[in-house]
């Protein structure tokens, strides 16, 4: 049973979440309804569920408590009325594409995207008859770039903000204001910011998807993904896509993001002061060429970042001096950053765009998408900021 409780800031909802109802137990945390069905009390109340006469649970692929827990904890966060877990961030973007797109629609998409996020756009999409119209980075902030892409058969606009790998800042209002006009729904992937530092619905997107694997879960151990909006749309995104396709989050998976939540908004506001430091520091070194951050006021977007975003995040990229050999002399000498796709994690995690996570792209649509060839990601974690700094340094010296 849920108990009304007066509107604590966001800070204590993320420790103490939205429903403290007692469980039969008195558990202090949710039990896990580690269960494949539910058992029906009789033949009557069986068909009662089945009908939609009666709330209650059937099977853990139409909805699950511990699940549930999950999806309401980010619906309140994300400030939409509801939410759909998965099982990763693609499975997430993928219902949302095919929920709303059919063989001769199209969306507009910004051109920098999570790898995987491109690859399912420009490819797999296709092959349902379903066209991805890119907007190029420098264009990404141009309403007449977005409209202009935009026809009676476009039915969602879709952008990642701060963008992966190379922090661009999109205006949400633009791209959310483009969509309402053109009767399309605007979708962004929030990962990066997670609902501590940005809130994509009140800045007028309809849906907001994240990758859980990221700083949700935030250990590094678990992969899910979730879809926040509309009670409608969500309803629609459960039964037309996962009661048929699937992709549903483990019950235990639920859990452990319930968990990684509770510790949200400290581990946000570290890594967003180790990031900034590192940045700083990254500005002042001899073989660095650019440091990409929108905390920096050099940053192209920085002042959007500042109106959208409570704080910019801990993801950060830099260019060094001497190209791809140098890049990699970098990672192959580190010793503390651990090399590793994947972000958002408490240890400091180093890669190379290029070579790994956009290898999805083509050169030519890397290198359009603002991706170059010596571009170094690092998603900065949770540990003394002079660790990680020195741990560079002492790379910085082998190139
Ligand atoms: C990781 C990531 C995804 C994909 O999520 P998975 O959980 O790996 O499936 C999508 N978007 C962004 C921005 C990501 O970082």
């Amino acid at each position: 049973m849920a108990i009304r409780r007066p509107n604590y800031s966001r800070k204590t909802e993320i420790v103490h979440g939205t429903d403290r109802g007692r469980s039969e137990a008195g558990d202090l945390v949710p039990p896990i309804h580690m269960t494949s069905a539910f058992e029906f009390k009789n033949a009557d109340h069986g068909a009662a569920l089945f009908a939609g006469e009666k709330d209650g649970y059937i099977y853990t692929r139409i909805a699950n408590p511990t699940v549930g827990r999950m999806e309401a904890k980010i619906a309140r966060l994300e400030k939409c009325a509801a939410a759909v877990a998965t099982g990763s961030g693609m499975a997430a973007i993928a219902a949302v594409a095919l929920t709303l797109a059919k063989p001769g629609d199209n969306f507009v998409a910004s051109t920098t995207l999570y790898g995987g996020t491109f690859n399912l756009f420009t490819q797999r999409l296709r092959n349902f008859g379903i066209e991805a119209r890119l907007v190029p980075p420098e264009k990404a902030n141009s309403r007449q770039a977005i409209t202009s892409r935009i026809d009676a058969r476009t039915r969602f606009l879709f952008m990642e903000t701060p963008a992966n790998p190379t922090l661009d800042i999109i205006d949400i209002a633009v791209w959310a204001d483009a969509a309402r006009t053109h009767n399309a729904a605007c979708i962004v992937d929030n990962t990066f910011a997670t609902p501590y530092l940005q809130n994509p619905a009140t800045l007028g997107a309809d849906i907001v998807v994240h990758s859980a694997t990221k700083y949700i879960g935030g250990h590094a151990d678990v992969i899910g993904g979730v879809i926040t909006g509309s009670r409608e749309m969500m309803s629609r995104i459960r039964e037309e896509y996962l009661h048929s396709f699937g992709p549903v989050m483990s019950p235990f998976n639920a859990w452990l993001f319930l968990r990684g939540l509770k510790t949200l908004a400290i581990r946000m506001e570290k890594h967003c002061e180790n990031a900034r430091q590192v940045a700083d520091w990254l500005q002042s070194q001899r073989v660095v060429r650019k440091v990409y951050y929108p905390g920096l006021a050099t940053h192209p977007n920085h002042q959007v970042a500042k109106t959208q975003m409570r704080a910019f995040g801990g993801m950060l990229a830099f260019e060094v001096k001497g190209g791809i050999q140098a890049g990699k002399t970098i990672m192959d000498k580190v010793r503390l950053c651990r090399l590793a796709v994947s972000l958002g994690d408490c240890e400091t995690l180093i890669q190379h765009p290029a070579s790994m996570t956009h290898s999805t792209y083509s050169r030519s649509e890397r290198l359009e998408a603002g991706i170059n060839d010596g571009l170094i990601r690092l998603s900065v974690g949770i540990e003394n900021p002079v660790d990680i700094e020195s741990d560079l340094e002492g790379a910085f010296k082998q190139i």
